[in-house]
């Protein structure tokens, strides 16, 4: 392999212990689709982290944060920039009481089970969230009426200036589906949670009802990134998408998943343009149907051909 000189650089400067040029992404994200991160980082710790962004500062490179890759689209062509990879080293717990500490690559399904196990309620929504304990509150994942919004009281996060800062809830601007860390660059680092004791029998039944449901309704051993889709104010978008006729919509290896209709999954050998194709006639028939534009809810990384689709508004 021969490596650019911006790569040559980087494993100069940051070393190979953490970083890895021309790093496949289909494998890290749960479509299973994408080209490499011209650099991928794990960094093992803050001052690892700081010295990543300090190295996209002086050379002049985008970079990105991703946690399990279950909300995104890596375009075919990857990513030329750093993608900065919160996991194990970021992946771990402390329960005290009814407070929990955790780091942002702590998976959270575990989280989830770990926290029921302890006696505390406020996460059986997240059980069948496959994302990272970082991405989710990022995101704002939630489920089943609940959502991270509702159990985080603060966020240590890097800034692209290096700073370390704690965030309260409130400043972290949740919304549906959305935060502060989405409309800011920031990488989250860990958070402190605040639930509520309770049996954890019964917590474990809630949680098995959510996943019964999901079970039954989502095509969860397909490669997808969950809903692609936000649901517009009063409606559901997987309703739209299938009273327009699109259940079953196929566009090279992208299928609308026939199972739960804003679901589009890797049958096999999707690309990220086959998928882009997919979501632009998904929109163009639930508009010209219904006059109601969807907005992705994944996210979209690298260089796409075409303009991508309008990112969703805060
Ligand atoms: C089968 C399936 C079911 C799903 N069900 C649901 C559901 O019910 N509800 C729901 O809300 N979502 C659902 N999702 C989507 C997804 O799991 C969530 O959005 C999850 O929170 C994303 O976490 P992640 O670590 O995979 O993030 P990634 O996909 O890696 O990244 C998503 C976004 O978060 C940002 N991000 C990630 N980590 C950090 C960090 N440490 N600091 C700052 N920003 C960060 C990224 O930059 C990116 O913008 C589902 C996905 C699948 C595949």
């Amino acid at each position: 392999m021969s490596l650019r000189p911006l790569q040559a650089r980087a494993l100069r400067i940051l070393g190979s212990d953490w970083l890895t040029p021309d790093q496949p992404l289909a494998p890290r994200t749960s479509f299973r689709i994408g080209g490499p991160a011209l650099l991928f980082a794990s960094p093992p710790d803050v001052d690892a982290l700081r010295r990543a962004l300090a190295f996209c500062a002086d050379e002049g490179i985008p970079w990105f944060v991703m946690g399990r890759g279950t909300n995104l689209l890596v375009s075919d062509a990857g990513y030329t920039g750093m993608v900065i990879h919160m996991g194990k080293a970021w992946a771990w717990l402390r329960i005290s009481g009814s407070a929990v500490n955790v780091g942002a690559g702590y998976p959270l399904p575990a989280l989830a089970r770990k926290a029921a196990d302890a006696g505390l309620s406020g996460l059986e929504f997240a059980a069948g969230i496959p994302g990272s304990t970082g991405g989710a509150i990022a995101m704002n994942a939630g489920a089943f009426g609940g959502s991270m919004a509702q159990v985080v009281r603060e966020v240590d996060c890097i800034l692209p200036s290096r700073e370390a800062r704690t965030l309260t809830a409130a400043e972290m601007a949740f919304a549906y589906r959305h935060s502060r860390a989405l409309a800011e660059p920031m990488i989250l680092t860990g958070a402190r949670l605040l639930l509520t004791p309770d049996n954890p029998d019964e917590i474990r039944r809630r949680m098995a009802d959510f996943q019964a449901q999901r079970k039954a309704r989502q095509p969860l051993s397909a490669w997808s990134a969950g809903s692609v889709f936000r649901n517009p104010p009063g409606d559901a978008a997987g309703r739209l998408i299938e009273a327009a006729g699109c259940k079953g919509l196929r566009q090279g290896g992208a299928l609308v998943s026939p199972k739960h209709a804003n679901f589009i999954v890797n049958a096999g050998g999707a690309t990220a343009a086959d998928v882009l194709a997919l979501m632009r006639e998904v929109q163009r028939r639930v508009e010209e149907a219904f006059g109601v534009r969807l907005e992705p809810e994944i996210k979209l990384l690298g260089e796409f051909d075409a303009p991508t689709p309008a990112a969703p508004a805060p």
